[in-house]
């Protein structure tokens, strides 16, 4: 790879172009339900041609031609910005008290006491947003002591306090099945190719009554305004493989094996404040805000959050 080539790339990291040796053939089903009819609905790059696919029956829209392991991994180590990766990858969400709050409030109504509570936050970066949620668990009695699990190739955690002790896995590592009261995939999901495999079994490393937050882009939608004011969408490939919207997300939760509940499935918590940015705070706020109005039809909310509860 020449120098120039590199530098441009560096520029335009998010539209990397993938060569052929970079992908991997053409996945014949739905990653997340397994269907063959998709349709494509966005061209994510020419030669060789990568299209988004949407799945006629889940509706999740993946790459047709996914980034090999080894390119996803060069691509994280050498173009993607460090402040993007820390903002997109290692922390998923700045504002960590806020974002633990609205998980609390989520979770701690239908959750049964436990002593030692176990949380799995995959993907997690440093593990800070469990650590902030298990203070909230213990503090409002809902367990003694806590254990965080963080599946994330980051190498410093968060600092454990007494009754919160922390640990790293790999992404990958197995789990048996019933293991965690708490799993977080928050802005994750998308970026795995294999991630309908991954939903399945975080899913199944679940405890009965254990609760299942996910939060994912849903940009679709907002792509089809947006050609028709002329502008073409970034959808951030390779870094982001999959969007995935409310459909998806309750088709798995009611094709769940183990069978999951639907505790909320609603647009995704805004993520930036108004004090830090205001002006695309606003605009996060003014275009999820019609949902509200017109949850059957409006789609421009830009991400989904679902919360689910696995039956006991
Ligand atoms: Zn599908």
């Amino acid at each position: 790879m020449s120098g120039a080539k590199n530098i441009s790339q560096k520029v335009n990291h998010f539209r990397l172009k993938l060569d052929e040796d970079e992908l991997l053939p053409e996945n014949k089903t739905c990653f997340f339900c397994g269907h063959t009819e998709r349709n494509p609905v966005f061209v994510l790059q020419d030669k060789p041609l990568i299209r988004l696919l949407e799945c006629t029956r889940c509706r999740a829209a993946s790459a047709s031609r996914m980034p090999r392991e080894e390119t996803l991994a060069r691509y994280y180590r050498d173009y993607y910005p460090k402040d993007e990766t820390k903002k997109n990858i290692r922390v998923t969400f700045k504002q960590v008290g806020r974002f633990s709050n609205h998980l609390y409030k989520l979770i701690a109504p239908g959750f049964s006491q436990v002593e030692n509570l176990q949380i799995l936050d995959y993907g997690g970066g440093d593990g800070s947003v469990a650590a902030s949620l298990a203070g909230k668990m213990i503090a409002g009695g809902l367990a003694k002591n806590a254990t965080i699990t963080v599946v994330d190739y980051v190498e410093e955690l968060t600092a454990a306090t007494g009754s919160i002790s922390l640990k790293r896995v790999d992404p990958g590592t197995p789990f048996p099945e019933n293991t965690f009261h708490i799993i977080i995939a928050s802005a994750i999901i998308e970026h795995i190719p294999e991630g309908g495999d991954v939903v399945r079994s975080l899913f199944s490393i679940l405890k009965p009554g254990g609760f299942f937050y996910a939060r994912t882009p849903w940009a679709l939608p907002m792509a089809g305004f947006s050609r028709l004011l002329g502008k073409k969408w970034n959808f951030f490939f390779p870094a982001h493989v999959h969007d995935l919207g409310k459909t998806c997300w309750e088709y798995s939760a009611k094709n769940a094996a183990a069978g999951m509940t639907i505790i909320r499935s609603k647009p995704s918590i805004v993520e930036s404040s108004f004090k830090t940015r205001f002006l695309v705070t606003t605009a996060a706020y003014l275009f999820k805000a019609p949902w509200y109005l017109f949850p059957g039809t409006y789609k421009l909310v830009g991400g989904w959050e679902i919360v689910l509860r696995k039956n006991t």
